[in-house]
């Protein structure tokens, strides 16, 4: 059963644009639908109630035919000291998606997922244990938002979202379409109005979606998931990796980089004593310096101390370790930073999303779009 199908149409799946056309086929003036357009992603409005400029009767027949959102609210949790909190979402099939609200003294980070599951299979990741069991909708994608954007206004109304990384569940490219549709939207000046030097990708490493975001319009900062410093390794730890091995990875980079004078970030993940000797420090480093042929990549390298999750045999690098291995970076003029985690009490924190309640979804998979 197409359990999305036989559900009313979701309204934040429509461009301001599609609305105009669904508020023109009901006859209504031009002017209502960016009135609700503006409720949605100006005011964040959680019920149509709240809609005050809209007529009643206008309110009602959205309430019947359309429904605002198709993301359900099961729980939130706080740690930190009610600074980072994490809302686990069920969707129309039964699956669970984890979105993460991140607040600092002057800024706030929301992290995002773009599937439920992932088919990635990366050995490391709890996320990766689920399979794919759904590409989300960009409505479901942007409603993530909302909620962040809502639940933020209640803890400090001050401050407002700073940054929005795609780093939650799943592989934003392995469902570029609706990821972009979502980009697009959240982008809209006229709209939700997110800058999108303020939005981070982070992928796997699906080189066709590395090569269609350096085309894209809109500047999204790119961060790419290295983990291992050859392909042996990297094969071991990400399976995508027998797909688009590292040199191909590195030659879609470099391309990007070219393109879009962008400084990309590549992802870590250290593991102890399988990632995290300083000879693959060194390896890491020669890879990322450049040669006579080639110039340095344009980088930034993020180390991020392995968070754990139940059932795998996977240990977190020692502190000692981690810091040797930024030392040997730092020493080759690389960039490197080692993330300071949030939420790992309530598994808030990378790589730890795997909705402790997932349960099991009623429809069939969604199948993989590779792009
Ligand atoms: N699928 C995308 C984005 C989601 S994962 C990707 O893989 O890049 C976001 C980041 O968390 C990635 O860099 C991923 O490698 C990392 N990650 C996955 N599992 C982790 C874990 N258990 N501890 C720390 N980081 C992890
Ligand atoms: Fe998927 Fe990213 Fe997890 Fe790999 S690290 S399994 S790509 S979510």
């Amino acid at each position: 059963m197409n359990t999305e199908a036989s559900q009313p149409f979701d309204v934040y799946n429509a461009t301001l644009t599609e609305l105009e056309q669904l508020l023109h086929n009901w006859q209504q003036p031009p002017f209502r639908a960016r009135q609700l357009y503006r409720q949605l992603y100006v005011n964040w409005i959680d019920d149509l109630a709240q809609a005050t400029d809209l007529p009643a009767a206008l309110r009602e027949r959205l309430a019947q035919e359309t429904r605002l959102g198709s993301l359900e609210l099961v729980h939130t949790q706080h740690a930190d000291a009610g600074m980072t909190r994490k809302a686990l979402f069920k969707l129309d099939n039964g699956a669970v998606v984890e979105t993460v609200l991140m607040v600092y003294p002057e800024r706030a980070t929301v992290c995002i997922s773009t599937q439920a599951g992932c088919a990635m299979g990366c050995v490391f990741c709890a996320t990766g244990t689920l399979g794919l069991l759904k590409n989300l909708t960009s409505g479901e994608i942007v409603a993530q938002m909302l909620w962040a954007s809502r639940e933020l206004r209640q803890i400090n109304p001050q401050i407002s979202i700073t940054n929005l990384v795609f780093m939650g569940m799943g592989e934003p490219f392995a469902n570029y379409d609706r990821w972009w549709a979502a980009v697009e939207r959240l982008h809209d000046p006229q709209g939700f109005n997110f800058g999108a030097r303020r939005m981070t990708v982070s992928t796997v490493g699906l080189v066709p979606g590395i090569r269609r975001l350096a085309d894209a319009p809109l500047p999204i900062n790119l961060a790419i998931s290295l983990h291992a410093p050859n392909d042996a390794l990297r094969s071991e730890l990400m399976p995508i990796n027998t797909r688009y091995p590292i040199a191909e990875l590195l030659a879609a980079t470099r391309a990007y980089i070219s393109r879009t004078r962008r400084r990309v970030s590549f992802e870590y993940v250290l593991l102890n004593e399988r990632n995290d000797t300083p000879e693959l420090a060194a390896e890491l480093a020669t890879l990322l310096r450049g040669s006579r042929t080639q110039p340095p990549l344009l980088c930034h390298v993020n180390l991020i101390p392995w968070n754990p999750f139940p059932g795998t045999p996977l240990n977190r690098s020692i502190r000692k370790r981690v810091l040797a291995f930024q030392q040997v970076l730092i020493d080759a003029g690389i960039a490197c930073t080692v993330r300071v985690e949030r939420g790992v009490e309530i598994a808030a924190a990378c790589g730890q999303l795997a909705g402790h309640t997932q349960l099991k979804p009623t429809a069939a998979p969604a199948s993989l779009e590779i792009v």
